[in-house]
């Protein structure tokens, strides 16, 4: 099982961190000890500054496929859930800086918080979810997956050209704008009407 993880997804998100859209996501993956259950404290990672929330909608996939056609696609899901691409920003810049890979910014130890995952059927329409990240009772994020610059059947599309796709891997598929910097003590709730409500507390 992997985890992928799309970035620049969102127009407002890559103009708030001042990047440019380049006609292409990224991708990037997390280590499978990344993921943390609902409740389960999360610790603040030592060797940066800046941790961000970044709520987003995870897909899993349900059966084995290579270049799977976006037509295809939707057939391929089994499980949708909500997650938190935890970052670390300025590790992010200045990995960025030096051209060096994102890993010590975002695939650290409990970099993934993950609600629980939901069966999909197709009465769910995938192009149009609305999710929130509160912390501390203060909305922080609101996005909807109908704004997605890669939607989920692209993404696929162009995950399994490179990897055949797995049971059980998930995919990450970016966040909306609104991220912002976690404390130790602080509350986050990631929610959405129809995938549910999850906590994390942040300890040091
Ligand atoms: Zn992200």
């Amino acid at each position: 099982m992997r985890i992928f993880c799309i970035g620049k997804n969102y127009s407002e998100h890559i103009r708030e961190i001042g990047w440019e859209e380049t006609g292409e996501p990224v991708i990037f993956m997390k280590p499978h000890s990344s993921l943390v259950a609902p409740g389960t404290p999360v610790h603040i990672p030592a060797h940066g500054d800046e941790l961000h929330h970044e709520v987003e909608v995870v897909i899993e996939i349900g059966k084995e496929g290579k270049n799977i056609s976006s037509a295809e696609a939707l057939s391929f899901i089994s499980a949708l859930g909500l997650g938190l691409d935890l970052t670390l920003r300025d590790v992010q810049r200045s990995q960025k800086e030096k051209r060096l890979p994102w890993e010590l910014a975002k695939s650290f130890d409990q970099s993934a918080p993950l609600g629980t995952l939901i069966p999909y059927s197709s009465d769910i329409d995938l192009s149009s979810i609305s999710f929130e990240c509160e912390v501390n009772g203060k909305t922080r994020q609101r996005g909807n997956t109908k704004d997605m610059l890669f939607p989920v059947p692209i993404i696929i599309e162009r995950l399994s050209k490179i990897w055949q796709l797995l049971p059980g891997d998930l995919i990450f598929t970016g966040t909306p704008a609104g991220v912002g910097q976690l404390r130790s003590g602080d509350k986050v709730s990631i929610q959405s009407k129809i995938l549910g409500e999850y906590f994390w507390e942040l300890i040091d």
